[in-house]
């Protein structure tokens, strides 16, 4: 099984797809936190990373997509998986769609939270992550915008893309995913 969460920055996606994932019995890939923990042991792509996470900014295509692969390659992932963060861009959902036709399972569903921005800035704020500073957030919204939005309509066009409210309490908002997974697609 593959899933694919997507939702702007402060949207829940990380504390709701660790439980997502225990529920569904696949594991959680979360790109931001393999970067974050590249950048913590200075490993190479650590090192090349570490600009553009700092800034807001997405990390190129081409690495993302290669961390993404190798991770996915591991034993822990070889029935499926919960993508926490990827994709990101059209390129990398493009791409993603042939390589992971051709090498791994196909897209069961995409999961779309839905946070207004004022909510999300206030929660940012409050967390208090190295890259949650207002300036590098504001970025951080503008890329998603940008960039990651066009996603939501391609998956919609595949016919896999479900939307829930993102606003609530932890376990509201649970149950909101689970009711997903709980009628096909
Ligand atoms: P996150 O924890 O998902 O908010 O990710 C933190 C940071 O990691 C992002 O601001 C990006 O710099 C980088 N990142 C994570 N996933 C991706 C991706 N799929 N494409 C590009 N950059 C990413």
């Amino acid at each position: 099984m593959l899933v694919i969460l997507v939702g702007p920055p402060g949207a829940g996606k990380g504390t709701q797809a660790k439980q997502l994932a225990s529920y569904l019995e696949i594991t959680h890939c979360s790109t931001g936190e393999m970067f974050r923990e590249a950048c913590r042991s200075e490993t190479e792509i650590g090192r090349k990373v570490v600009e553009y996470m700092n800034s807001g900014r997405l990390v190129p295509d081409l690495l993302v997509e290669q961390l993404v692969a190798e991770r996915l390659g591991q034993e822990d992932c070889k029935d499926g998986c919960l993508l926490d963060g990827f994709p990101r861009t059209l390129v990398q959902a493009k791409d993603f769609d042939r390589w992971s036709k051709e090498n791994y399972h196909p897209i069961n569903r995409v999961v779309e939270f839905k946070v207004d921005e004022e909510t999300l800035l206030s929660r940012l704020l409050s967390r208090g992550r190295e890259d949650d500073d207002e300036q590098v957030i504001r970025e951080r919204f503008r890329q998603y915008k940008e960039l990651t939005t066009p996603l939501l309509e391609y998956y919609e066009d595949q016919g896999v893309l479900a939307r829930i409210d993102g606003i609530g309490e932890i376990e509201e908002v649970f149950e909101r995913i689970k009711n997903v997974f709980q009628t096909s697609p």
